[in-house]
């Protein structure tokens, strides 16, 4: 017990003792029904897995205890005030309706400055961006029915988190779409690791996001990282939650070396700050 004590004492600040780490990931994801944010809703009791939908997509439901619950991601267009319809099914038939009303959060803005031909696109970079943002809307669509162990995530690199999920951008002040992942501060060639265990479903150098990764952890729940250096991955590669996929770069539209780090739910992206421990 002493000898635990003083290597607990001696762990780096980010290794919480696995009892802590226990405690909060039974709290994670922090539900709240915000653009950008997740609804949880209880299903009840039943033998097998109900399944779930908003609109046409799939939302991930585990086991919590004796019942189910739904984790429904709420995109970040979502306007404050707008309701949600989710429909569930038991096997067996019953039918369940659940309405999410979506409440305002306010996310602030960013202005960056980049190269003018990152933004006001040649033709040939915008026939390139299109088809690889059709490509990546393919890939977010992923849903696979075994569901996660843990919803829990790892920080996927180590370095100094930025609360830049929401935020409205300007490029050279062009308004762009919203900041869909969170920017982690970190050197050019800085281990990125697997936020959860999973399996590689995209392996990609692409226009904005550079050299990029997407893990797929099960029920829609997705992880991607984004401006890598240089990435060790092969799309079907099982991998753990820790595993090495690449190194901190600035591949694509980055002001800087940085790991852009995003979370998907139904195809929608959502803060990953709910998923970590604070
Ligand atoms: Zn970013």
């Amino acid at each position: 017990m002493n000898r635990r004590r003083l290597l607990l004492s001696l762990a780096p600040a980010l290794a919480a003792p696995a009892w802590l780490a226990r405690v909060w990931a039974a709290t994670i994801p922090r539900a709240s029904a915000v653009p950008g944010g997740v609804a949880r809703i209880g299903l009840g009791a039943s033998e097998r897995a109900p399944r779930a939908r908003l609109g046409g997509s799939r939302v991930l439901v585990m086991r919590e205890g004796d019942a189910w619950v739904a984790l429904v991601g709420i995109a970040l267009a979502a306007k404050p005030g707008s309701r949600l319809r989710v429909e569930a099914e038991h096997a067996g038939g019953r039918h369940l309706r659940f309405v999410i009303d979506v409440i305002p959060k306010a996310y602030g803005s960013q202005s960056l400055k980049v190269p003018p031909d990152q933004v006001d696109l040649s033709t040939q970079d915008l026939a390139r961006h299109e088809r690889e943002r059709a490509h990546l809307d393919d890939v977010l669509r992923t849903f696979t029915d075994s569901p996660p162990a843990t919803l829990a995530m790892l920080q996927p690199a180590a370095g100094q988190r930025l609360s830049t999920f929401g935020l409205r951008r300007y490029f050279n002040d062009q308004a762009r779409n919203p900041h869909a992942g969170m920017d982690i501060a970190a050197p050019a060639g800085t281990p990125v690791i697997a936020a959860n265990a999973g399996r590689v479903i995209d392996s990609g150098d692409y226009f904005f996001l550079g050299r990029t990764v997407v893990l797929d952890h099960g029920q829609g729940l997705l992880s991607l990282y984004a401006h890598l250096e240089a990435s060790d991955t092969s799309v079907a590669q099982p991998v753990s939650a820790g595993t090495p996929i690449g190194k901190v770069g600035a591949t694509g539209r980055a002001t800087g070396p940085h790991l852009h780090f995003s979370v998907y739910l139904n195809a929608v992206a959502v803060d990953p700050a709910i998923f970590l421990q604070p």
